[in-house]
């Protein structure tokens, strides 16, 4: 079997082209364009790429908003009086502050700290509990979309058996409890787990977020199996060039599985699609309105 590749850049193309119509009938519908705040402490080279990604990308699908850029040095109190106000400012409907931060600020106080109703990176303990109860709130992007390209496969996702790779807040532990909502027997792997390759050769849906490039073996994917590498891991080609690639041995596991995620262009774009997805969801939850159809 030779795996169909699937096409994450052509899907969250898609994506954002309907957020962007869902954007012009919302501002016709409010007078005002969805808005959405990124938030970056500190000089994180690969940080600032990522906001300044999310700005345009922001800014494409038609959405008003800032990019905040706060010294390293930033009390961590000043970033929470910041994140207050941005609360309270009926023009932002989605506030990310971009992880990681500087050593001397919480996580933990800066997600207890944004309103849960503009939590559009879905991680703060309210939108989590959502999630994990099963009812209605905003779910941490990348997940979401590696669910959106698992569903775009069409297979009945009911009752297959689905293996996840890592049990982080931000992709391990709500992509379990997205397949379990699909009704898929979810089993969470982690750095403690005993016999993973047999666990995994047992898996109709194999989701790896482990950050280990290649560790997946193709001798591990059952044949048929769907595949979504989350993975990025950024390695030196033989001719000393960086490349990035998954956490799965693309080639071996593409002769055994019926799809997969490539890396990059599979689950990548998603996230950042993701994001503008979750603020369009918010700014129509925020305004009253019923939510955007066709996302
Ligand atoms: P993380 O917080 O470091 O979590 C990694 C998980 O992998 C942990 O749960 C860890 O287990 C588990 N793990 C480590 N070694 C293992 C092993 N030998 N066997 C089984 N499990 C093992 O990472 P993350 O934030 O979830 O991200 C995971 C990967 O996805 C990274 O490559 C990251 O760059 C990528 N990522 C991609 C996107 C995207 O947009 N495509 C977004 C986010 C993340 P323990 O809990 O036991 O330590």
């Amino acid at each position: 079997m030779t795996a169909t590749i699937i096409d994450g850049a052509a899907y969250a193309a898609g994506l954002r082209a309907r957020i962007r119509d869902s954007a012009l009938t919302f501002k016709a519908q409010t007078g005002r364009a969805p808005g959405l705040t990124v938030v970056l402490v500190g000089e994180d080279p690969a940080s600032q790429v990522y906001v300044r990604n999310k700005g345009i990308a922001a800014k494409e699908a038609g959405f008003t908003g800032e990019e905040l850029r706060l010294p390293a040095t930033t009390p961590q109190a000043d970033l929470i009086a910041l994140l207050q106000r941005l609360n309270t400012d009926s023009s932002v409907d989605g506030i990310l502050v971009q992880f990681p931060l500087p050593s001397h600020i919480a996580q933990e106080a800066v997600l207890d700290t944004i309103d849960p109703r503009k939590d559009v990176d879905g991680l703060t303990p309210t939108n989590a509990g959502l999630l994990a109860s099963g009812r209605e709130g905003l779910v941490s992007c990348t997940p979401q979309g590696a669910l959106l390209l698992l569903l775009d496969q069409k297979v009945p996702l009911a009752g297959l058996d689905a293996l996840v790779i890592g049990r982080s807040i931000l992709v391990g532990k709500p992509m379990a409890q997205l397949l379990l909502a699909q009704s898929c027997t979810v089993t969470i792997a982690h750095s403690k787990t005993q016999q993973l390759p047999s666990l995994c050769r047992r898996a109709d849906i194999v989701v790896a977020a482990i950050g280990k490039p290649h560790f997946v073996g193709g001798d591990w994917i059952k044949p048929g199996a769907l595949v979504i590498d989350v993975g990025i891991n950024r390695i030196e080609c033989p001719d000393g060039k960086p490349k990035l690639t998954g956490d799965v041995d693309f080639e071996a596991a593409r002769a055994h599985a019926r799809a997969i995620t490539p890396v990059p262009k599979g689950v990548g774009p998603m996230t950042i699609a993701c994001l503008l997805r979750n603020t369009m969801i918010a700014a129509c939850r925020n305004a009253g309105l019923p939510p955007p159809q066709g996302l």
